[in-house]
């Protein structure tokens, strides 16, 4: 399958068309950034790190009866995908209270959320990923009150079987962030990644971190060594690519 036109370039990720229209290849380039993106390093082979674990999330999602976008991953970081339109929503779970929900709210760090926290954020880094509510996002035009429901739905049975899958790795799953799209047919589908990048994970013994906060906290030097442990956990070895 050959990379047509680029049709979206993001902070870590290059979209391209395909011969088949219901279809993109997303490219899963070896750029991390922090703040929303004003910093920015190349940490060699990460786009295939975060592609394989990406497509192995979505792979155990789809069992479980979680529809994405995933069809294939041809090459470590290239990934085959359905075409979605995509909703700018950052659909947030918390389990473990920590980052901006301890920075702005009284909350101790470290607090077990039970039930989980799901939070919305515009997707827009000119404005900071805003948090949002039900009305704005209907004022916004970006989603219906039924559409609301199905992200929310979505996102907590995501949790579910995501802690379950972490936790037999020996990860903490503290918190993630997931994006949603609709087909060509109107289906809201699981999209974009689910990766270190976008997710807090703990060593169960340790509580290491093992995600990007090590980058967020300028701890460049130990990040990859904290993706390739994910890797190592959750890739068995006969599926192992890089
Ligand atoms: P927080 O709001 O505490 O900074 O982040 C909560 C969770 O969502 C973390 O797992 C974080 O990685 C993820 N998250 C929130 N916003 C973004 C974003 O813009 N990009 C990425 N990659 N992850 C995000």
């Amino acid at each position: 399958m050959e990379k047509k036109e680029l049709i979206n370039s993001g902070k870590v990720k290059s979209v391209f068309t395909t011969d088949n229209e219901d279809e993109v290849i997303i490219e899963f380039r070896d750029d991390m950034t922090a703040g929303d993106g004003a910093r920015k390093e190349v940490m060699n082979n990460k786009g295939a790190y975060n592609a394989v674990i990406s497509s192995k999330i979505f792979k155990i999602l789809e069992e479980n009866g979680v529809a994405t976008q995933f069809i294939d991953l041809p090459e470590p970081n290239v990934m085959v995908a359905k075409k979605l339109e995509m909703i700018p929503i950052e659909v947030i779970v918390r389990n473990i209270a920590t980052g901006s929900l301890v920075r702005k709210y009284p909350i101790e760090d470290g607090t077990r959320l039970e039930p989980p926290i799901v939070q919305m954020d515009y997707k827009d880094d000119e404005y900071h990923d805003p948090m949002l509510n039900d009305s704005l996002i209907k004022a916004l035009g970006i989603a219906t009150q039924d559409e609301i429901k199905i992200l929310t739905e979505k996102a907590l049975k995501i949790n579910e079987v995501l802690t379950k899958f972490l936790k037999d790795a020996g990860i903490i799953l503290v918190d993630f962030k997931v994006e949603f799209g609709k087909d060509k047919d109107g289906n809201i589908l699981l999209g974009d990644e689910i990766s270190p990048d976008g997710c807090r994970l703990w060593d169960s013994e340790t509580l290491d971190m093992l995600d990007k906060e090590l980058f967020r906290k300028g701890k460049d030097d130990e990040v990859m060594e904290a993706y390739i442990e994910v890797y190592n956990r959750i890739i068995p070895d006969d599926e192992k690519v890089i």
